[in-house]
């Protein structure tokens, strides 16, 4: 039975950025202003997301750990934005807890006191006292140690970190009004203020040079073709762009989120790259945060749990928004 409970984990627990994603989505769902994910050897040691979000009762503790335990009406939600999170609804935490020694510390903040639950490869400890400020602690430690096979796809603790940090990084961006921040053994990678401005999230993230370069970009059907009809199929296209000059030799830098998630999309890539026209030198790529709202049925998610390619129903007119919200906003800064 745990070997089956394993296999299935390991489907979905690819590395440590897959933990991660999971714990930083759960501390979001709470409610958090806050999330600080600290992780060691590129999560491959430990991994530590600590929020102060409503916290689970002493008495939820050990449901939170069991296979099937969402109540979330948030999976309503996700489904109703068109875009779903990951395939393993309610089974983070249970999943995690097969291939790593997971610890859930919790105090909801109206609790006098906190509790703590430790699941190692599967086995279910006792819930016990733990003094705790209020909010979650989750801390993974060893991940895939019962695993061997598994361990050998790891990479090299920096290419795991990076991992981490894109994931992490494409939360903070995406929820400027939640401090996020990150820490790779012991050393902070950045931190952002949660003050609801994405360009201060930007210079957290990216830095200065960066942020100052960076050029507002806000677009609804009424700008474009399609008028004021209300079954446009693109409802807004909003962030940054950077200036053409700032750019670098990666398209890691180019972050599109679709209803609110974050996704990797081709489409909308290539549109915000065909925006900027000849004005990047070769091999560049701009710094990009593109918010798109598209109606729920237009898009689809691969289902498979660990991609995050969309498709559109309505691709040309989605990449014809996201060129024409691209190209005003630098036409607006004569570029
Ligand atoms: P899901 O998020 O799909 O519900 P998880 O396995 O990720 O499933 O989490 C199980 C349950 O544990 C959640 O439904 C929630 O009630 C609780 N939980 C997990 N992480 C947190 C957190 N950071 N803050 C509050 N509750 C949490
Ligand atoms: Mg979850």
């Amino acid at each position: 039975e745990r070997t089956v409970q394993r296999i299935a984990a390991g489907e979905v627990v690819e590395r440590p950025a897959s933990v991660v994603k999971e714990l930083v989505e759960n501390s979001l769902d709470a409610g958090a202003s806050r999330v600080a994910v600290s992780v060691e050897s590129g999560g491959t040691e430990g991994i530590r997301v600590r929020d102060d979000g409503v916290g689970i009762p002493e008495d939820q503790l050990e449901a939170a750990v069991a296979e099937h335990a969402t109540s979330k009406i948030g999976d309503i939600e996700d489904l109703d934005r068109g875009v779903a999170t990951l395939g393993f609804r309610g089974e983070a935490l249970y999943t995690v807890g097969a291939v790593s020694r997971l610890t859930v510390r919790s105090r909801p903040p109206d609790a006098e006191a906190g509790a703590e639950i430790t699941v190692e490869g599967g086995e279910v400890g006792e819930v016990r006292p733990a003094g705790c400020p209020a909010g979650t602690t989750v801390e993974v430690d060893d991940l895939f140690y019962n695993t061997p096979a598994r361990e050998k796809f790891l990479k090299r603790t920096a290419t795991e970190f990076d991992h981490v940090n894109t994931v992490v990084t494409s939360y903070a961006l995406a929820n400027p009004d939640v401090a996020v921040s990150l820490e790779h053994d012991g050393r902070e990678t950045f931190a952002t203020e949660g003050n609801g401005d994405l360009r201060s999230a930007v210079l957290a993230v990216y830095g200065r040079e960066v942020a100052e370069s960076m050029i507002d970009v806000e677009w609804t059907p009424e700008d474009g073709p399609g008028g004021e009809e209300t079954d446009a199929p693109v409802r807004r296209v909003s962030g940054l762009v950077s200036h053409p000059e700032t750019a670098r030799s990666t398209r890691d830098y180019l972050s599109t989120y679709v209803n609110g998630r974050y996704v990797t999309a081709s489409a909308l890539r290539e549109a915000t790259l065909d925006a900027y026209g000849g004005q990047l030198a070769p091999d560049r790529y701009p710094f990009a945060v593109l918010f798109v709202e598209v109606p729920a049925g237009d898009v689809d998610v691969n289902v498979h749990p660990r991609k995050l390619e969309v498709r559109f129903d309505e691709e040309p007119a989605v990449r014809s928004a996201v060129e024409d919200a691209v190209e005003s906003a630098l036409l607006d800064h004569g570029l």
